[in-house]
């Protein structure tokens, strides 16, 4: 019977969080909303910036630019919140992603997820892009060339996305949006500055090469716990 009673209640009383909000504004009751954890937008400026960067996937798509455009299943332009803070840069496309279209979905993406947890982050909630849109066949090294021509586009996303901090994975992507030569143990391990866009970076191994050296996953761990704290600073 007082199970009855209360299945009957909480039927009655199961309103969605928009309808609540409705009634009690109806009521005349200020209702408190909460704020996004990360940025606050305005509205117009959002829907802006989304139309721009589905014209721009829309570009990415059907990019020839390169060779790559005849070897690949498609374009991997990049996932997740386009109102990070975080926005992840690793090399290329590797064959997962190729046949997804989604890029860090495969052994690696997921070592990749979760050292995002470890830092209580969600994929969702970051930007995860590459520094080349195409798979290059047996996942050879971005060239130089197909690394310059691609450029525009990554350049687009972070000018748009606007993060406060970048976290490349992997020497290419460190030295590429450095345009360094220097090693991935020497650029790892501080926050460095990109140049051109103002932008703060902190760069740390592949996380397919810590799958396969899995003794390095403690410098990762901290580079990851910059990256933290970084974030945490500036909220
Ligand atoms: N490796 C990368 O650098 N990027 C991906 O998207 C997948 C694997």
């Amino acid at each position: 019977m007082i199970n009855n009673l209360v299945k009957k209640f909480s039927v009655k009383t199961h309103i969605s969080n928009k309808n609540r909000i409705q009634y009690l504004e109806g009521l005349g009751i200020d209702v408190w909303h909460y704020r996004n954890k990360t940025k606050v937008h305005d509205d117009t400026e959002s829907k802006i910036d989304d139309k721009f960067l589905e014209i721009l996937r829309s570009e990415v798509a059907a990019c020839k630019k390169c060779e790559l455009h005849k070897s690949r299943t498609q374009t991997v332009f990049g996932i997740g919140s386009q109102y990070s803070e975080l926005m992840i840069i690793g090399e290329a496309p590797g064959a997962d992603e190729d046949r997804i279209g989604e890029p860090f979905v495969g052994k690696a993406g997921k070592l990749l997820n979760e050292m995002l947890f470890s830092i209580n982050l969600l994929r969702k909630d970051v930007f995860i892009t590459n520094i080349l849109k195409c798979r290059p066949p047996k996942n050879r090294d971005p060239s130089n060339e197909e690394a310059e021509l691609c450029s525009e586009y990554l350049n687009e996303q972070i000018n748009r996305i606007k993060p406060k901090l970048v976290l490349a994975l992997g020497r290419v992507a460190a030295q590429k949006l450095l345009s360094t030569t220097r090693s991935i143990g020497q650029l790892r391990g501080h926050i460095i500055q990109i140049d051109k866009f103002s932008i703060a970076m902190v760069a740390t191994y592949h996380p397919a090469y810590l799958l396969r050296s899995p003794k390095e996953k403690s410098k990762s761990w901290e580079d990851l716990r910059l990256v933290r704290n970084f974030l945490n600073n500036q909220a």
